[in-house]
């Protein structure tokens, strides 16, 4: 009996010490959240340093999904209003996404959480705590991940999760690439989601590294899906940047200071080693939902 009190005791323990792997909650650390309304919202999407050499590295299911090595040499700027006014015109002004026809605000009050490259073995982790909170959000996924995790796909459709096309296998360079292997790439990926959950809707397109380009947004517009941006990126993916609980504390500052209504925050839910983000979501999620009106981009 006693074996088993100390058993019982010490998974309580662990349960506690998991449950503190989090960052120190913002009233703790005196850290302070993003006045709404004031000051500049960060440039569009690509805040410095992200997603030119965002890698989907790891020992996960996606090394396959790596990009070439040359992927991250040529930094491409968004594109410009001017070389993407050629883009379709037919993009529903709901979300009111700006001339380049790439949405980077919710167009409300709402701030959506999405999460990227899944999904992977930290995908049902993510769904569990979003799940307890009763926070919608949305996931762009890749397509050999949706062929390995289907079932995680059907989860997240099951939860009422927004579903995004994250392309085939994250070539962060498909938008210089011709239309018919463009076309290609992001129709194979929705034929892949589709045989997961059939009726599954998928009207998100989100380019890897958020190289977006004119081409990559009209074909996925012409598919159906709206070109997806961020306005908060905590760079969860920079792994070898920040790790473990500096990782974690990094998460939570950056969305901490940056979010605000109307911000769709950027995260990973695969990809790599997920668990700081995890943690950092642990102790955000409740924070954000105090705060925000928390929703899942609109289909
Ligand atoms: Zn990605």
């Amino acid at each position: 009996m006693t074996r088993v009190r100390l058993a019982a005791a010490g998974a309580v323990i662990g349960v506690v010490l998991l449950a503190l792997a989090g960052c120190a909650s913002s009233a703790a650390s005196g850290a302070s959240w993003h006045a709404s309304g004031s000051g500049s919202a960060p440039a569009v999407g690509q805040s410095a340093g992200d997603p030119l050499t965002h890698p989907i590295a790891g020992p996960g299911s996606t090394d396959t999904a790596k990009p070439p090595a040359s992927a991250s040499a040529s930094p491409s700027a968004p594109p410009s209003p001017s070389e993407s006014a050629s883009a379709s015109p037919s993009t529903p002004a709901s979300s009111a996404p700006p001339s380049d026809n790439i949405i980077r605000t919710t167009g409300s009050s709402g701030v959506a959480l999405t999460f990227d490259d899944g999904p992977g073995p930290d995908t049902p982790t993510i769904l569990k705590m979003l799940r307890e909170q009763g926070i919608k959000a949305t996931f762009c996924v890749i397509g050999v991940n949706v062929q390995e995790y289907p079932q995680y796909v059907q989860a997240i459709v099951n939860d009422g999760h927004t579903l995004c096309n994250h392309t085939w296998k994250h070539d962060e360079s498909l938008g210089k690439k011709s239309a018919d292997t463009i076309r290609a790439d992001l129709q194979k990926t929705n034929d892949e989601i589709h045989k997961a959950v059939p009726d599954a809707q998928i009207k998100y397109f989100r380019h890897p590294g958020g190289n977006f380009t004119p081409a990559a947004v009209q074909i996925a517009s012409e598919l159906g899906m709206k070109s997806l941006g961020w306005t908060v990126d905590p760079s969860d993916w920079n792994l070898k940047k920040w790790s473990g609980q500096q990782m974690t504390n990094h998460i939570c500052s950056n969305v901490r200071n940056n979010t605000k209504p109307g911000s769709i925050v950027l995260s990973h839910d695969g990809g790599g080693d997920r668990s700081a983000t995890m943690a950092a979501y642990k102790t955000l999620l409740p924070e954000l939902k105090s705060k925000f009106t928390l929703i899942a981009m609109p289909v």
